[in-house]
């Protein structure tokens, strides 16, 4: 089996039964519940423009392990070329989707495990690289979408995972048998995990020794027994559940990622999709492979929503009869300049990128730093330009039930109307879309998204030479020390 559709995707899920709860109740299917299903839609996509002439090249890729040709997002980057078609891939997407299209947590996570389990073996004469490349091929030549699972509860942030009361609050390895190894925990904000059909476990942060039970990686599919899904909510999420489509927004494909808690209630894993058990060294070159190739992504995915909400800006200035003023045309030059900035940063961090030792290709992880941190700061920054040139009836606007009502659909025609020539319904549409992709939960996963900012600083710090740029300043200030 090669490259799967959007159609074919979608029917493969049905194959598949995890457990998964939304609003108090176990779904009987993910297919029955209209806040997943926008979310189903936009995974859908990644499989879709694989199939068009405009956007084959960009989403998919030969294999290095099968010479078969794949999807991108099964893809280990094997050239520099690669790294910025992969951000290329996902601006098209966001403009594609206006929204988070969740395919590239797991894409991340192969990356970064290709190489870990390369170095494990290396050292450790391990056999988890064999182990991997046997994974690798099976998501390659069916073509499966893979939720990386990294971010543990963490409890008490102040104790290491050892050192908590309650072991569960870090995923970690009860017993290890003959045939495999149990676990037991929970990962959090598991983007697209109920639409996937793998899970990809690894370690949420670095180990040191006593945290062995806790250095674990593997992989099982979604519905594996004793793993359980519950959904989280979203800001207007009980509008999609009301059957309506203007108020949501973006009805197809959401507004977010579809973000879930997902509990490891004493799950068995066999050997074979072990690729890390107790090597607590390893851990942080995982964490930071995967951090690095999950920040270069920003300023792909959140510029191709940009163009979409600039497009919405600067369609509800035109509603509201403003767009030839001359501060509302500043003000989208600000919202373009910020955008290309965010994007510069992820294509400058892939075009440095460089070969690791595996031989896979690894972005900048100073510059893939700088396009995350970007996006905590200038996404916010474009939302404020959006809301300011829209203007206050975002806040306001009644409700599309309102717009169906005999008695006063009149009055919303004829009050919520800007220029003359556009109905009501198209700005309180255009609106909506603003509200929705700039609203909390957005701007929230912006923010903490592959990271949050302090993750970025840290790593300021760690990446940047600053040895050499005090050398350089005591070279032209002439200071020569004894
Ligand atoms: Fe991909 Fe962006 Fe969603 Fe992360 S936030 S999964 S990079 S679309
Ligand atoms: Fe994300």
């Amino acid at each position: 089996m090669g490259m799967m559709t959007s159609q074919e995707y979608k029917e493969s899920l049905k194959s598949l039964k995890p457990v998964v709860y939304h609003f108090g109740k176990q779904l009987k299917s993910i297919f029955d519940d209209p806040v997943i299903e926008p979310h189903i839609n936009a995974a859908a996509e990644t499989y879709n423009i694989a199939f068009l002439p405009e956007t084959e090249k960009l989403a998919t890729a030969v294999s290095h392990l099968t010479g078969e040709k794949i999807n991108r997002y099964t893809h280990i980057h094997q050239n520099v070329d690669d790294l910025i078609k992969k951000v290329k891939m996902l601006r098209v997407l966001g403009q594609r989707t206006g929204t988070c299209f969740q395919r590239c947590v797991g894409l991340d996570g192969l990356n970064a495990l290709y190489t870990t389990t390369f170095e494990m073996d290396k050292k450790l004469d391990t056999n988890y690289h064999k182990k991997f490349l046997e994974y690798l091929k099976y998501i390659q030549n069916k073509d499966l979408m893979v939720a990386g699972s990294m971010t543990d509860p963490k409890g008490d942030r102040s104790k290491r995972p050892s050192e908590q009361v309650d072991k569960d609050l870090f995923l970690h390895v009860v017993e290890k048998k003959d045939d495999g190894i149990i676990v037991r925990g929970a990962k959090m904000h598991q983007t697209g995990i109920v639409n996937s059909h793998e899970i990809l476990v690894m370690p949420t942060q670095a180990l040191q020794k006593g945290d062995e039970e806790f250095a674990v990686s593997f992989a099982i599919p979604v519905d594996t027994k004793g793993v359980i899904h519950i959904f989280g909510r979203q800001s207007n999420d009980l509008r999609k559940v009301e059957n309506g489509e203007i108020d949501v927004g973006n009805k197809k494909y959401g507004i977010v990622g579809g973000e879930a808690l997902t509990v490891f209630d004493n799950v068995f894993i066999p050997w074979e999709r072990v690729f890390m058990c107790g090597e607590v060294d390893f851990a942080s070159m995982l964490v930071y492979l995967f951090a690095t190739y999950h920040r270069q992504n920003y300023g792909g995915c959140k510029t191709g929503l940009s163009d979409v909400l600039i497009g919405a800006t600067l369609l509800a200035a035109e509603y509201n009869g403003v767009n030839t003023a001359s501060h509302i045309k500043d003000k989208l030059a600000e919202m373009i300049h910020l955008t290309e900035t965010l994007y510069s940063a992820s294509v400058a961090c892939s075009a440095e990128g460089y070969c690791l030792s595996s031989g896979a290709y690894f972005p900048d992880p100073l510059l893939a730093n700088v396009s995350k941190h970007n996006i905590t700061r200038f996404i916010y920054e474009i939302f404020r330009i959006s809301h300011d040139i829209a203007g206050g009836y975002i806040a306001t606007m009644p409700s599309e039930k309102d717009l169906c009502c005999d008695e006063i659909k009149g009055y919303i025609e004829k009050y919520l109307k800007g220029v003359e020539n556009v109905p009501a319904e198209f700005r309180i549409r255009v609106g909506r879309l603003i509200e929705n992709m700039t609203g909390g939960t957005a701007q929230v996963e912006a923010m903490h998204g592959a990271g949050s900012p302090q993750a970025q600083r840290i790593m300021y710090l760690r990446e940047s030479n600053l040895k050499l740029k005090k050398k350089l300043a005591k070279i032209i200030a002439g200071i020569e020390e004894k």
